[in-house]
């Protein structure tokens, strides 16, 4: 480029050959210079366009990829404790109109550090696994389930008034005394129990880290209580 421009600018070479010359108006009439112009540009055009394109997916799939690993929690899958902070205030902030209650509960499971100790840790992973989908079976549609660290799970009730959330409870009661966890070299396949703290606060109860800690209260009496058993109380608004 800079070579022919060089020989254009000293005049050793034409410059716009094809604008000189006999032919001259007749190829400024024709349709030729548009043609050329969208021959040589359109592909460049379509490249670029195809590259920002693929750049936009990529962008877009790295950014649902950090989004998922900030919301979940890696070895259950479910919500991680960030969420659950997230969920609540949103569902403080924009109450559904036919959900006045939210349920909170609270699940610690009841000496887990034994089947650490006893069976491995690989073996503790996996009972996590395994009451994490407990509890989603058991669950309502609607109910959100959180992971919130180590052996602690939370399910988040919209619409939930206390005795439903005890009814829940008791079902979650039940379904984790029934779980074995499978795939274990142990004559005895290990079981779990749990202690469930659960708190019902009416929508209008400005303050989400109230019924926190009104369920970990209860989680507490739970455990005091001799663990594998619910407690629960209702949130007043201030
Ligand atoms: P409690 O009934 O009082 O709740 O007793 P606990 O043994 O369940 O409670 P503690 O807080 O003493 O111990 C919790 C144990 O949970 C300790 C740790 O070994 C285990 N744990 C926490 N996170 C994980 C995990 O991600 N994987 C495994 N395998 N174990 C975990
Ligand atoms: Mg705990
Ligand atoms: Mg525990």
């Amino acid at each position: 480029m800079l070579l022919l421009s060089y020989a254009t600018v000293r005049g050793w070479i034409t410059y716009a050959p094809l604008l000189q010359g006999e032919h001259r108006l007749e190829l400024v009439n024709a349709d030729f210079w548009y043609w050329s112009l969208v021959y040589f540009s359109l592909p460049h055009i379509v490249i670029v366009l195809g590259f920002c394109d693929l750049l936009m997916t990529s962008l877009r799939r790295r950014e649902a990829e950090v989004r998922y690993l900030s919301e979940r929690d890696p070895l259950t899958g479910l919500l991680n404790r960030r969420s659950l902070h997230r969920v609540m205030q949103e569902m403080y902030q924009s109450p559904k109109p036919d959900s006045q209650c939210l349920g909170l509960m609270i699940l610690d499971l009841d000496h887990f550090k034994r089947i650490n100790d006893t069976h491995g840790h690989k073996v503790g992973d996996l009972a996590l696994c395994h009451v994490a989908q407990v509890i989603k079976a058991t669950a309502r549609q609607g109910d959100l389930i959180c992971r919130l660290g180590g052996e602690e799970f939370a399910v988040i009730c919209p619409g939930t008034t206390l005795p439903q959330a005890q009814a829940l409870a008791q079902h979650l009661l039940a379904a984790m005394r029934a779980l074995r966890i499978p795939h274990v070299a142990s004559p005895v396949a290990p079981h779990v129990t749990v202690s469930i703290g659960f708190a019902v606060a009416s929508t209008d109860c400005p303050d989400a880290e109230a019924l926190v800690t009104a369920a970990d209260g209860a989680l507490y009496e739970a455990k005091r209580g001799g663990r594998d058993r619910a407690h629960g109380a209702g949130v007043a608004a201030t």
